[in-house]
Parts: structure tokens; C-alpha cells; sequence
């Protein structure tokens, strides 16, 4: 393995001899020079590599380099004239190692979101989706160092599940059985115990229930995998399989997850700055013009915290016609969330104590019995990046909330067991991570910061 160009332009200083590999991003070509822009995808910096009529197989090979060529090049690495770069390469040799067909879908142009898409085998050698990746990789070791500094232990939760975790629908089967002949019950219905598993199964749409099996013995767990979605909405920020972190925590109740969320998201913040400077920086000059002050915002300042009960009462006041009308009551919606945090508060927003009608069963019932412990973290752009909550640690109550819900407590013999045997208030939450690659960025839409979105009608690559 050679030096990368991130490695070579990071350098202290120029003379060296050097070995540049990477793909031709453009190629000028004067009659006694020829001007190679090479990127290997360590940064969003290339190398200019120059190349004179003395390099052997000018007149040929390199004469014929163009976007999209493989290349490796040796030279001198030298002081640039240029504006925006250190150093260039004087290049001694220049070899072709993978050329370039007719019709490389890639042009120096810039391609729209939505067509690069179509390519998504070619588009992390784009300036934008190569910056998403390398963001998306500095985001995903910040969350585990967070994590791993505090003593939380890494959960590895199912992707197959029998259980709903929220109790709510939108999941995808996973069936052995041939759809063609499906084996029949007396009364003419599916009969799932036939199936691979003995039931009916699912992927999971989320590693919560697990994880406080985790919590219930190792006090700090999280997961971080992949979920799944069956939703059908075409929305930018919804995916039907995306990446959720979700820490559980022991002996922890709902201002003290309210605590870890925002050091959470501050440390993964200030983390991604100091690691991918340039990309961000790009990602402000060509995307969105607000990505450094707003992540410069949300790192110094705290979060503010209000209960869903003044959400609403701002929202009442608010002098705004809300597509979906506001009431206590009623979930809020994206447009609720954005005002809260875009214009009112200006800042992220943490909202607590949700009615308990709109919530999921396992959540903790406050005291007033309208409400429970659930907690939601608003952030401008994205609205909900966070949703969490204290867990229902008291048997009664559950098995209360269960009945409430219509589901059968047979189905969580072994979540109530918890309850049974050892039961301690606990918390936790669950972080879409392409959600806060999408507010670090800037990206406006979810399916350009994860390599390969699934989406409903597209699943290539
Ligand atoms: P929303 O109301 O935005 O659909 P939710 O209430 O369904 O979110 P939760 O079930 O609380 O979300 O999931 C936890 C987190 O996972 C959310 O805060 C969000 O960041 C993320 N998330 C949820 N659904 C999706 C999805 N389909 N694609 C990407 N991220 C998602
Ligand atoms: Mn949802």
C-alpha cells in the first residue's frame, strides 16, 4: 500500500519522490504539458500531476488520459504555483492502469442529485458524495469513541425479529415459504408455523427491546446497525432501511437521557469538525451556506427543553397557517418541529412528557396519567433526529399499557420478565444516522448521504 494523497499533501514539506495512484477527476492538455487532476478519494483534494514531453509515452499514453482513467504516477513532489494547493507532482512516469470506455457517465459538469442516483456505483467519485462518505465515517466512529469512553458496551442486536418493537405496523416480512404455495390453517389463513422460524418474522425496525435486555445486565449498552422501514413515504428524510444508534441506559431517568443526548450529539459535532475540515467547508461553500455557523451554533450553546404542553401552547400562539392543525393531543408534525427549532428557538430543541395516546406502549406514565417520559431532540433542517424515552420499569403499568394498545402480553413474556425479576428505571434512544449526516452536511435529501439508499420502488446496487 502506498502513501495516500491525503498523506502525501499532508506532508511538512516538498522534495520527496512520490507515488500517486488515483482516477483522472480532469486532464488539460497543452502541446508541451499535460495537466492531470488526480483524486484517490482520501480527500477531497487531488493532486495536480504534471506531466512533460521527457516522461515516457507522452506522445501516446498520457496524451490520451482522460476523466475517469486509472493512473499511477512517480515523480518529484514540488512546491505549487497554483492558488489552493501546496504541492504538486513532477511526474517522471506515468502508467495507465485501468482506461476509460466510451460514454463514462461522469463529466467535469455538475450532475444533478437525482441523476447521480441512477449511478450510484460511480457516484462516490463525485466531490459531494465522496465528502458525504468520508463525514459519514468520521460521524460513525465519533459515536462509537463517545459511547466507548463512558463504558457503554456495544449491543448486537437481531435484524430478524418476531416482535414489533413499536407495536405499529410498516415492517418487511421474511419468509422462507414459496408465494406461490403457501401452506393453509383450517380456517384458510396463512399458517405461519410453517414457516422458517415457527412464525411470522420481520426485520427489525428497531434494536430498543434488545437492547434494554443489554441495560438490564450490563447498565450501558447501545447498537448501532442497520433498521428497517416498510413505511411508504416518499419523504427526504425517511429511508426504508437506515442506520439507527440507540444507547439503553440502567438506574437513568428522562433528564438525565435529555443530559446524555446533547453531550451525545454535541461530541459527534465538535468530533466531525476537527476531522473533516475541508469537506465541511465544501459542503458550506457548495450546498448549504449554513453548515459551519449552524454546527458552530449547536456545539457552544445548550440545548433548550421545554415539555410537549408548551410546544403546543407556542404553536397556538404562533402567527402561522399550519398545514396539519395543532392541539394538545396531536402528534407534532415536521413543520411544527421546524418552527420550534428554526424560528422560535433558533437552536435544538428537546421536547418532553408527549401525550400518551401518541405514543409507543413501553414509554413511562408520568404521574398526571396523561403523558409519559418519551423526549424528542428538534434540529434545524432535519426537525426529529432523536426520539426516545424513560421505559415503563413497573409490571403493573406495563401490562396496564399493553392491554391499552390491543397487543397480547404473551408476545412480551420476556420483556415483562424484566420487569419481574430486578426491574430499574431506565432510558434510552434511538439516533437516525443518516438524519444527522444530513444535518452535519447540509444534504437536502436522505438518500444522498447513505452509498446505497432503499426506497420504495428502488432497491439497485
Ligand atoms: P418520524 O416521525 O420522523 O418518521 P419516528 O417517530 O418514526 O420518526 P422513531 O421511531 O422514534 O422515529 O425512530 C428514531 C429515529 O430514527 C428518528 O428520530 C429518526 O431520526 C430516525 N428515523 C425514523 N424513521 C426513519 C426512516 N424511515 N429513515 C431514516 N431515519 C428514520
Ligand atoms: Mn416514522
Amino acid at each position: 500500500m502506498r502513501e495516500s494523497i491525503r498523506e502525501i499533501l499532508a506532508r511538512p514539506e516538498a522534495g520527496g519522490e512520490v507515488s500517486v495512484q488515483g482516477w483522472v477527476r480532469t486532464a488539460r492538455h497543452g502541446k508541451k504539458v499535460s495537466f492531470l487532476e488526480v483524486n484517490d478519494g482520501s480527500s477531497l483534494s487531488g493532486v495536480q500531476v504534471v506531466v512533460g514531453p521527457e516522461c515516457p509515452g507522452f506522445d501516446t499514453e498520457v496524451r490520451g488520459l482522460g476523466t475517469g482513467c486509472a493512473v499511477e504516477a512517480m515523480g518529484k513532489l514540488v512546491e505549487s504555483p497554483g492558488q489552493g494547493q501546496i504541492y504538486e507532482v513532477h511526474a517522471q512516469t506515468v502508467e495507465k492502469i485501468g482506461g476509460v470506455e466510451e460514454g463514462y457517465p461522469l463529466q467535469k459538469k455538475r450532475h444533478s442529485f437525482e441523476f447521480l442516483r441512477t449511478i450510484a456505483h460511480l457516484r462516490p467519485r463525485t466531490n459531494t458524495i465522496g465528502a458525504v462518505l468520508r463525514v459519514r465515517d468520521s460521524a460513525s466512529r465519533a459515536i462509537h469513541d463517545f459511547f466507548h469512553e463512558r463504558g457503554f458496551v456495544q449491543l448486537h442486536a437481531p435484524l430478524i425479529t418476531l416482535s414489533d418493537a413499536e407495536g405499529a405496523g410498516q415492517m418487511f416480512r421474511v419468509t422462507h415459504l414459496d408465494p406461490s404455495d403457501v401452506p393453509k390453517d383450517e380456517s384458510g389463513e396463512t399458517d405461519w408455523s410453517q414457516d422458517f422460524f415457527g412464525d411470522s418474522a420481520f426485520l427489525s425496525v428497531s434494536g430498543q427491546l434488545e437492547a434494554e435486555i443489554g441495560a438490564m445486565a450490563l447498565s450501558r449498552v447501545y447498537t448501532f446497525g442497520p433498521t428497517f422501514r416498510a413505511e411508504n413515504s416518499n419523504t427526504a428524510r425517511h429511508l426504508a432501511e437506515f442506520w439507527m444508534v440507540e444507547p439503553e441506559v440502567a438506574f437513568c431517568d428522562l433528564s438525565e437521557l435529555a443530559d446524555l443526548a446533547q453531550a451525545f450529539l454535541q461530541s459527534v459535532f465538535v468530533r466531525v469538525r476537527e476531522e473533516c475540515e475541508e469537506d465541511l467547508a465544501f459542503f458550506d461553500q457548495r450546498i448549504d451556506d449554513s453548515v459551519l455557523s449552524t454546527l458552530a451554533n449547536v456545539t457552544e450553546e445548550p440545548f433548550e427543553k421545554i415539555t410537549y404542553t408548551q410546544a403546543v401552547e407556542i404553536l397556538e400562539g404562533a402567527q402561522r397557517d399550519f398545514e396539519f392543525p395543532i392541539g394538545w393531543g396531536t402528534d407534532l408534525q415536521s413543520e411544527h418541529e421546524r418552527f420550534l427549532t428554526e424560528e422560535y428557538f433558533r437552536r435544538p430543541v428537546i421536547v418532553t412528557d408527549y401525550p400518551k395516546g401518541i405514543k409507543a406502549f413501553y414509554m413511562y406514565l408520568n404521574d398526571d396519567d396523561r403523558t409519559v417520559g418519551a423526549m424528542d431532540v428538534l434540529v434545524p433542517r432535519i426537525g426529529e433526529i432523536i426520539g426516545g424515552s424513560q421505559r415503563e420499569h413497573r409490571l403493573s403499568r406495563l401490562q396496564g399499557r399493553i392491554a391499552d394498545h390491543g397487543l397480547s402480553e404473551e408476545d412480551y413474556w420476556w420483556y415483562l420478565d424484566l420487569r419481574r425479576y430486578g426491574s430499574v428505571p431506565h432510558a434510552g434512544f434511538g439516533l437516525g444516522f443518516e438524519r444527522l449526516v444530513q444535518f452535519i452536511t447540509g444534504m437536502a435529501n436522505i438518500r444522498d448521504v447513505i452509498p446505497f439508499p432503499r426506497v420504495p420502488g428502488s432497491a439497485e446496487f
